[in-house]
């Protein structure tokens, strides 16, 4: 294979800067456009570092370090040089055109690793994995990206595979030669196994949605009539004072949103304008405060999850009961704000409307700690464990839902009778489904649209 090159690093002002040049002639690459201060780059030793200075036809551009790998103990499996320069984008680029000029190819998206998984380095899924890796914003999400990419996803794809595979050998052992096979060949003996194997997939496929929860939050909604505290929750939330608290109603019209880690989960929450009427309110006043309310209204059949925030210290009224309407069949928690007053709310009908009711005080931040354990129970968050592999994209998502989708057949197929081969078939498609989910059998499309993903240079 060619040797590539190509800039390892964000294309911005930093400290530092990364060439990573990988191939049969990364390291002659290296020798023509780095000079070490003592010795020669021809006789550097794999996995050791050294300083230098680095030239280009005209001239010396910088000075830096560079790193060598010998195959097959890189990350791409391949002789792999890095150059590590100042952090400037113009000497950054001088440095990759250096390399080209040398000899290198410029890498395109993903190369790097689409190399590693040629070189087997990598499975597919695993190679999938360093995406989300990059691309982790919570601990949990980075701790399972981490597990999927020591092969936790592969693996369990493995044993489900290996099992499936099992029973069509059989199977097909007795339809070629029956004689031989046991006469009573009894398919529902497989039941089980298969049963079993179609649990563990549709865990995974539960697992992808978990997952994307982790990876890209979850859009919340703070919903309430006026002066509930919703801002007050919102900036307790954040941190911040991004929402406006004012005791006048109506205070918070257009819709704000940021994004907070709770415990373990990013919700995208949005404040949005209080729920009340508007028709005493003077004109002008009452559309932009209409357009808030009918923004909420929006947004609040988008949201996956509804924080309704109820004022312990008023007795419900109009717009209270207007909420819970809207609320119906929304994945909702009821807070019931302001516990540090006196109760007026009837907290006892707002237990048979919702699930899940917790009591804050939005002034007070230590009040929180219920609320999170909360959401994390509502959003069901602990149902899969992640850390023993999950379904991280739509590719995988697909593979599996296949897969699943044939071994119900199968179970279906046993119980009505089916003939032998229908039942061989069946399993077969399953297997084919599973492998291109591992990657063990998958085509160059597949592949270049997975690294398609991904950044140049990784
Ligand atoms: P919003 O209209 O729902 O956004 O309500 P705000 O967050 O603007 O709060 C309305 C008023 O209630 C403000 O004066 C807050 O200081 C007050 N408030 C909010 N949360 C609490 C609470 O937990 N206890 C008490 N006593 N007052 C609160």
């Amino acid at each position: 294979m060619d040797t590539i090159a190509a800039i390892a690093t964000p294309r911005a002002v930093g400290g530092l800067s990364i060439i990573r040049v990988s191939g049969e002639s990364a390291v002659n690459v290296a020798r023509k456009v780095f000079m070490p201060v003592s010795g020669e780059v021809m006789e550097l030793k794999s996995h050791t570092a050294v300083y230098g200075n680095i030239f280009d036809s005209e001239e010396k551009i910088d000075d830096g370090m560079l790193t060598i790998f010998f195959a097959p103990n890189s990350y791409t499996g391949e002789n792999v040089a890095e150059i590590s320069c100042h952090g400037g984008i113009y000497v950054t680029e001088r440095v990759l055109r250096a390399c080209l000029n040398a000899g290198a190819r410029l890498a395109g998206a993903g190369e790097f690793t689409k190399r590693a998984l040629l070189n087997g380095k990598l499975s597919l899924t695993q190679a999938e994995s360093v995406i989300d890796i990059i691309n982790s914003h919570s601990k949990q999400y980075l701790t399972c990206s981490l597990a999927q990419r020591e092969g936790a996803l592969f693996r369990k794809t493995e044993e489900i595979s290996s099992i499936i595979l099992d029973i069509t050998v059989q199977i097909a052992a007795w339809i070629d030669y029956p004689d031989e096979s046991l006469d009573s060949f009894e398919t529902s003996s497989f039941l089980g196994q298969l049963a079993d194997c179609r649990t563990k997939l549709q865990l995974l496929l539960e697992s992808f949605e978990v997952g994307r929860i982790m990876r890209e939050g979850v859009l919340t909604a703070i919903v309430g009539k006026p002066n509930a505290g919703k801002s007050t929750l919102m900036n307790q939330l954040t941190k911040s004072n991004r929402s406006i608290v004012t005791d006048i109603a109506g205070t918070t019209r257009d819709i704000i949103e940021e994004s907070v880690n709770i415990g373990e989960i990013i919700l995208r929450l949005c404040d949005c304008a209080g729920l009340r009427d508007t028709e005493d309110l003077e004109r002008t006043v009452r559309e932009v405060e209409e357009i808030g309310i009918n923004n909420m209204l929006n947004r609040l059949e988008q949201c996956e999850l509804a924080l309704a925030v109820f004022d312990n210290s008023r007795p419900l009224e109009k717009e209270d009961y207007t909420l819970i309407e809207k609320l119906k069949g929304k994945t909702v928690i009821c807070v019931i704000n302001k516990a540090d007053l006196e109760n007026r709310l009837d907290l006892t009908y707002l237990a048979t409307q919702f699930g899940s009711v917790v009591e804050i005080t939005a002034k007070d931040e230590a009040s929180f700690e219920p609320l999170t354990s909360v959401i994390c129970k509502t959003l069901q968050l602990g149902r899969v464990d992640m850390s023993a592999g999950f379904i991280a994209n739509e590719r995988q998502r697909e593979c599996a839902a296949i897969a699943e989708s044939a071994l119900e057949r199968a179970i279906d197929g046993i119980l009505a009778g089916y003939a032998l081969d229908m039942l061989g078939v069946t399993l077969e498609s399953a297997l084919e489904s599973l492998y291109e989910l591992s990657g063990k059998s998958v085509s160059e499309t597949v592949i270049d649209e997975v690294f398609r993903r991904f950044c140049v240079g990784k």
